[in-house]
């Protein structure tokens, strides 16, 4: 027999959120989903109404509902999308030409960072560093500059990313496996600029499931990439972390839990974190706990690997 909406009781429903055990329709469930981004933030006080709020948008699922959920839940926000092209064959255009498509129909303002153009490499250039068999790890170190350089272009004050659930208790859960206590902390919903000028940074999906940002993609029309990156290996954190999705097969507000209690424990893990000095990068002048950032390290490989050192 069909079931009803829990909300509106009217139309059909079509997605169960197992969780909270609600059946809704599609329009209940995009306003459920706007208004949990809308609480996260409001909860974690993570910026204003007048604050300028970038996000970094990939063109994934994820980002792409962050940057469409923002724009409706908070219409008067002013709100910039930042995108790094990272230069990879056929996959970086078709991703940036996905970020196009909803930046117009949102009329929000693009930043992009292409890294070809700007610093002539691609996340492929660094096969020929010993970071060949690591092109994630690397891809992660420069997106992360990356966002904080088009953060400062794009003068935002706040810097969005679109971190969900799984996400987070996966590194969550293996950071806390190998002892990571530092990066441990890094998980949290909102972290301070790094230095004077630098971005604050959120995490407004922190609550959302990962099917919660692909359903609110396709039922809310939301344009998304249809490819896979040529480089993705496939044994991302989130495979390694199995036992959570195993528990949570048994246990549907399992990944909520995990969360709240990590949430419970960052007080005390910012008490006994060691407190680091940052210097300055003497090459890019940003953050560094070495003379030279990771940033500057990496980039100095390739374009020694390039003959362009
Ligand atoms: Fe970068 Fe790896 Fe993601 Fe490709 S799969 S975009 S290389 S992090
Ligand atoms: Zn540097």
């Amino acid at each position: 027999m069909p079931i009803r909406c829990k909300r509106c009781r009217a139309a059909l429903s079509e997605i169960y959120i197992p969780y909270a055990r609600l059946n809704l329709c599609p329009d209940c469930f995009l306003k459920f989903y706007t208004s949990k981004v809308k609480r996260t933030v409001e909860e974690f006080k993570m910026f204003r109404d007048d604050d300028v709020v970038g996000v970094a948008v990939s063109g994934g699922k994820d980002s792409m509902a962050l940057l469409h959920a923002l724009k409706y839940g908070f219409p008067k926000l002013s709100l910039k999308a930042l995108h790094v092209n990272l230069g990879i064959a056929n996959y970086s255009a078709h991703c940036q030409a996905k970020v196009e498509k909803l930046v117009e129909s949102l009329d929000v303002e693009l930043h992009i960072f292409d890294l070809q153009k700007e610093i002539g490499i691609t996340i492929g250039d660094f096969k020929r560093t010993p970071f060949k068999d690591k092109l994630c790890s690397v891809c992660g170190t420069i997106k992360r500059h990356v966002f904080e350089e088009l953060a400062i272009r794009a003068k935002v004050k706040v810097l969005a990313t679109g971190h969900n659930l799984d996400d987070i208790v996966a590194i969550m859960f293996n950071n806390f496996l190998y002892g990571q206590w530092e990066q441990l902390v890094r998980l949290k919903p909102v972290l301070p600029p790094l230095a004077e000028g630098m971005a604050y940074k959120v995490k407004p999906l922190i609550k959302c499931p990962e099917n919660e940002n692909l359903l609110y993609c396709l039922y809310g029309n939301v344009p998304f990439r249809e490819m896979e990156c040529p480089f993705s290996s496939g044994t991302g954190v989130k495979k390694k972390a199995r036992i959570i999705e195993t528990a949570a097969g048994d246990n549907p507000y399992f990944k909520h839990q995990l969360l709240n209690r990590f949430l419970e424990l960052i007080p005390l893990l910012e008490r006994n974190k060691p407190q680091k000095s940052f210097k300055t990068c003497q090459i890019c002048g940003f953050p560094s706990l070495d003379q030279i950032c990771a940033y500057c390290k990496r980039l100095s490989l390739v374009w020694r690997a390039m003959g362009k050192a």
